[in-house]
């Protein structure tokens, strides 16, 4: 057998188990997408706020550039000649809304996730990570090596309790790695819990990945942790850009010296072109703006308590306490075919299978927007 053919069998048993995955070709149009010639309501979006689909919003923005202020590379990394203006500005921007010291700008999640864990574990470094963790954090504890890892029962804290209590005199430091809305079950972490349990040791840090609950959750839209109240006690404040605040990109919250550790020590933030400014224009246009999102932020949480109000109804449990809302259906072929049917009718729900999450928990994952109504989601056909 050749490479191709090797590779080719691989892709056939994935095939026949139903985890094959392939790009659609679809087509956005708003709140809708069209995949192969039928027009659907997007039920899969991270467009949490419905800004991504909202023209009038882009209207403005734009006519705030010119040909001379529309700069669409930034031509090189931060470290040379990539750091324009406009990231300072978003920077400072961040850490005076979260009211830190310090912000850092990444090109997406993935390279924070992938970047700031390697950059400062070490051999004498424990890692207790969620066991439901996104799979860009799982990568960031890989690069972590030779920091050790042990991965806790998703949100049991009492087992993650008695790992830090065993550990924390063995280790120089131990990093508690969490997301607060979780990208897959919807469901989030007891953030105060954490920080108390942090507050028992001097050599505790906290990591959380803010990435489904940046602009959803908080009074102004920060997150769980301003919702809260313990932004000033998470060591790595993340989130990203490229769902509720509809641009691309990340950051994290953190003091002024993790902040230039960071710009010395993390790789995907040196070796990497910086996003291009006008992305990072946008980026600020709507961040100075998530605070006034109130009705938004409320009326999508109303939308994600009648979805899961009616998938109870039908005896379907559901993790979920946010936005995202899983229909755990089990096998991965009757998970496709209930997703078939929903977009037959109109409808476009994804299937999500493993890898992406454990053998066996195959889900529609509904991913709600503020752009959507109560009538349509009294419509889906569940
Ligand atoms: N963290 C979480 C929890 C995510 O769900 C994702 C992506 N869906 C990321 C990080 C990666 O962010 P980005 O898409 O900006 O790379």
């Amino acid at each position: 057998m050749n490479f191709n053919q090797e590779l080719q069998q691989e892709l056939d048993a994935l095939q026949a188990k139903g985890n094959l995955r392939q790009l659609p070709a679809l087509k956005h149009d708003g709140r809708y997408v069209t995949v192969g010639g039928q027009r659907m309501l997007n039920l899969s979006s991270n467009d949490y706020l419905g800004l991504a689909a909202d023209v009038a919003l882009r209207k403005e923005f734009l006519d705030t550039l010119t040909p001379e202020t529309f700069l669409p590379t930034s031509s090189s990394s931060r470290l040379l000649t990539g750091n324009f203006q406009i990231y300072d500005e978003l920077e400072a921007e961040l850490a005076r809304l979260f009211g830190a010291e310090a912000a850092l700008v990444f090109n997406c999640g993935y390279h924070a996730n992938t970047g700031i864990l390697p950059a400062v574990a070490n051999a004498q470094t424990l890692i207790l990570a969620d066991k439901l963790v996104h799979a860009s954090l799982i990568d960031g504890i890989r690069l972590s090596a030779p920091a050790r890892c042990i991965r806790y029962r998703h949100n049991d804290l009492a087992q993650l309790e008695r790992l830090v209590h065993e550990n924390a005199g063995q280790y120089h430091r131990i990093i508690i790695v969490t997301e607060s809305v979780f990208s897959m079950d919807g469901d989030r972490t007891d953030l105060r819990r954490l920080v108390q349990l942090k507050s028992c040791h001097e050599n505790v840090l906290l990591y959380v990945d803010e990435a489904h609950a940046f602009g959803v959750f908080g009074p102004t839209g920060l997150g769980c942790a301003e919702e809260d109240g313990c932004i000033a006690d998470i060591d790595f404040l993340v989130g990203t850009f490229g769902k509720a605040a509809a641009s691309a990109g990340a950051y994290v919250i953190c003091s002024h010296t993790v902040r230039d550790y960071l710009v010395n020590r993390m790789r995907p933030f040196i070796f990497t072109t910086a996003l291009p400014p006008v992305c990072m224009a946008w980026t600020l246009f709507v961040v100075r703006r998530l605070s006034g999102m109130n009705a938004r932020r409320q009326h999508l949480q109303s939308l994600g308590r009648q979805l899961r109000s009616r998938l109870e109804q039908q005896d379907y449990s559901t993790p979920s306490t946010s936005q995202i809302v899983p229909m755990i259906i089990g096998a991965s072929a009757d998970t496709i075919i209930r997703a078939e049917h929903m977009q037959r009718h109109g409808f476009y729900a994804l299937p999500v299978r493993p890898p992406t999450v454990p053998e066996g928990t195959s889900r529609i994952r509904f991913s709600l927007t503020a752009a959507l109504t109560e009538e349509e989601i009294a419509a889906i056909p569940l």
